[in-house]
């Protein structure tokens, strides 16, 4: 895998108000937690071993995402998070309410929640396991290994968000998605 070298995107920033503390937030929380012990999000030195996002409101692609390099092992507090309001593909840039800059593959997550409406949560971890399995179980995967933050990874993860809740991005990691964030963790979570 690509070795971490920051995020590859401009980040906005609309004001420096970390996401208000919310059920969602606390139930991220939780899983972000829970992923890190299950080794499905293990830390690294360059920082974490994944992302997690959910939807702010049905109606709109704004979300709520960690932090680039958040560590999962500790119990993540507000200002591990960061709002995205919006995301212009064309210049890269992406526009945020919150203390840090957003997680690298925040690209990813908006073109996965602008394109799947009844999609409400989102979880990428790094773990070599669910990718030793993925060969086994023939899971869905993206063709060849794509850059981390890239669009073309955003657009190849997308295509696959639109047929599969659970799906593997070749050399790098798994994505699971759902309609809740308890529907992303069960998808994760049943492999290990
Ligand atoms: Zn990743």
């Amino acid at each position: 895998m690509e070795i971490y070298e920051g995020v590859k995107f401009t980040t906005e920033f609309l004001s420096n108000n970390s996401p208000k503390i919310s059920p969602n937030m606390e139930e991220l929380i939780h899983w972000s937690k829970k992923f890190h012990e299950k080794n499905l999000c293990p830390d690294t030195p360059q920082g974490s071993g994944g992302n997690m996002s959910y939807r702010l409101n049905p109606s709109k692609d704004d979300f709520v995402i960690t932090g680039t390099q958040t560590k999962m092992k500790d119990k993540l507090r507000p200002e591990d998070f960061v709002l995205v309001k919006n995301v212009d593909l064309e210049k890269k840039t992406v526009s945020v309410s919150g203390k840090i800059e957003p997680s690298s593959e925040s690209i990813m997550h908006y073109l996965t929640y602008n394109r799947c409406p009844d999609i409400n949560a989102i979880f990428h971890g790094h773990s070599d396991i669910i990718l030793k399995k993925a060969k086994e179980l023939s899971l869905p995967h993206t063709e060849i290994e794509l850059p981390y933050g890239s669009l073309e990874l955003a657009q190849a993860a997308t295509k696959l968000a639109l047929k599969h809740k659970f799906f593997i991005l070749k050399n790098h990691g798994f994505i699971a998605i759902g309609k809740t964030q308890d529907r992303a963790a069960y998808e994760a979570l049943k492999f290990v």
